[in-house]
């Protein structure tokens, strides 16, 4: 009898039942293994799972302020440092917007 190489879905194969499916792989904090499973032994088992998972999901992105990200920003500056430095050494800074570039290359001259 030919053998053919296919992936039988793991649940039915327990009951003695050979069904196709397709090897899922899942990851939960540390642990990590893999199952075939058919499309309706998927849906029955890790469907609960997955709409727990996306409805936390959904939370935590909810909860989470949005802060745009300053791309524009050429690396990690703290622009309250540099004011403060600027004026302990009596160099002329704006106390909100933008901090002249001369201003900034002297405060990393001064940090180096
Ligand atoms: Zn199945």
């Amino acid at each position: 009898m030919a053998q053919v190489t296919m992936t039988i879905c793991d649940r039915h194969h327990q009951r003695g039942e050979e069904v196709p499916g397709t090897t899922r792989r899942f990851a939960i904090d540390a642990f990590k293994t893999t199952a075939d499973l058919c499309d309706e032994c998927y849906e029955k088992e890790v469907g609960p799972l997955l709409e727990f998972l996306r409805s936390v999901t959904r939370t935590t992105i909810a909860k989470r302020p949005a802060r745009p990200v300053n791309r524009s920003r050429k690396s990690k500056l703290d622009s309250s440092a540099v004011r403060a430095w600027a004026l302990e050494n009596s160099i002329d800074v704006s106390p909100r917007g933008r901090i002249r570039q001369d201003v900034i290359d002297k405060y990393q001259a001064a940090q180096s």
